[in-house]
């Protein structure tokens, strides 16, 4: 195993050397502070595989052409309860940042409402766009593909991306319950960090280039991930494939990879955003019947709720530790 060298670097630190390199690789302001606020927010709650780890990859998909490093999002509600985001071929925080805002004020009135997000390019998590609509006590619901990593169960070659899906729901009184999940049985940036720091992978992670399961993470980026819950979960990363793509009109992950230039960043892609409003549909006192629930399901032994470990990072305002040369690769890049 490797040993890592880190350094400290305070969360205003983080945000100003995101937003430096994004300037400095020819986005404008308001893309560079989008995506330099969601990377900072991915190290503030220890979501580290989206965070720093991820601005080489925005670097190198604009410098080789693929993404518009000041693009403009456009948003259309066709519908009361449908908006159409364009991200005119940009990165999807300032996309996500320009929808979500009108997607809740469209599910307050409506009970429900979608937003497809097309031409964008999605290189974080999900959590934030599902956190968003929840803490505006509404549902949310988010998906997205990418570029084929992940074999259907029963197959050996790569189909599927690895196909996040987020679900979100206010907790009346406390943080929001929220999964945000890739549909592979470890997403791929956990396995590229694997390699780097030398650790070993969980059983059924993936198969190596030969489709003989591996546990070795260099074997296995040379072949395929496997979906977490074999057929099950192989079942939720075509859902997910038919809701980002074939509702929004956007690639398929075979798609995707077909078009992509392998630069390094994310291919284009669609992401469908659900907001659901229990205060419209609920025929209860919403309110109480799911601070009930939390409050006996955290009753019982060894629960923790999905996103409390985020939600409880958040609370320390000091320095994150960032892998050194992941910051000098970063300095490289300006
Ligand atoms: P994890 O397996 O680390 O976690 C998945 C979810 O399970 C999280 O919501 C987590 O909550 C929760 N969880 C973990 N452990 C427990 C537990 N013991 N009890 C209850 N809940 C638990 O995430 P993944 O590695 O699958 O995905 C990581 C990220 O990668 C996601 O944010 C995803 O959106 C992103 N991704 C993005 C892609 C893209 O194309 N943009 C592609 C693939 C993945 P908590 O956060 O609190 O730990």
């Amino acid at each position: 195993m490797s040993v890592q060298n880190l350094t400290d670097m305070s969360l205003d630190e983080i945000y100003k050397l995101a937003h430096k390199v994004m300037r400095a690789a020819g986005c404008d302001e308001a893309n560079a502070a989008a995506i330099a606020d969601t990377v900072m927010r991915a190290e503030r709650d220890g979501s580290t595989s989206h965070g720093l780890f991820r601005i080489p990859g925005y670097v190198g998909s604009i410098k080789s052409g693929k993404v518009t490093a000041d693009a403009n999002p456009k948003i259309a509600q066709t519908l009361p309860s449908v908006l159409k985001v364009d991200g005119q071929m940009g990165y999807a925080p300032l996309a996500l940042q320009a929808g979500l805002p009108q997607l809740a004020e469209a599910a307050h009135k409506t009970g429900i409402a979608v937003m497809s997000i097309v031409n964008s390019f999605h290189f974080a998590a999900l959590w934030p766009e599902t956190e968003y609509l929840a803490e505006q006590g509404l549902v949310g619901l988010a998906c997205t593909a990418f570029k084929p990593s992940v074999a259907p169960f029963g197959a050996k070659q790569a189909f599927f991306g690895t196909n996040p899906l987020s679900f979100a729901f206010p907790n009346p009184g406390s943080s929001p319950y929220v999964f945000d999940m890739a549909t592979s049985r470890l997403a791929k940036g956990d396995v590229q960090i694997a390699a780097r720091d030398g650790h070993e992978l969980p059983a059924d992670t993936g198969l190596d280039a030969a489709g003989n399961p591996s546990t070795d993470p260099n074997e296995v980026l040379k072949g395929v991930l496997l979906p977490f819950g074999g057929y099950k979960g192989s079942a939720i990363a075509t859902m997910v494939e038919l809701l980002c793509a074939g509702v929004t009109g956007d690639n398929f992950s075979v798609e995707a990879g077909r078009e992509d230039n392998n630069d390094g960043g994310p291919a284009k892609g669609g992401e469908l955003v659900i907001a659901i409003s229990p205060e419209l549909i609920s025929s209860g006192d919403w309110k109480a019947h799911v601070a009930g629930f939390f409050t006996e399901m955290k009753g019982l032994d060894g629960i923790r709720l999905a996103g409390e470990r985020r939600h409880k990072n958040r609370l320390d305002t000091g320095p994150r530790q960032i892998n050194t040369a992941l910051i000098e690769t970063i300095y490289s890049l300006l």
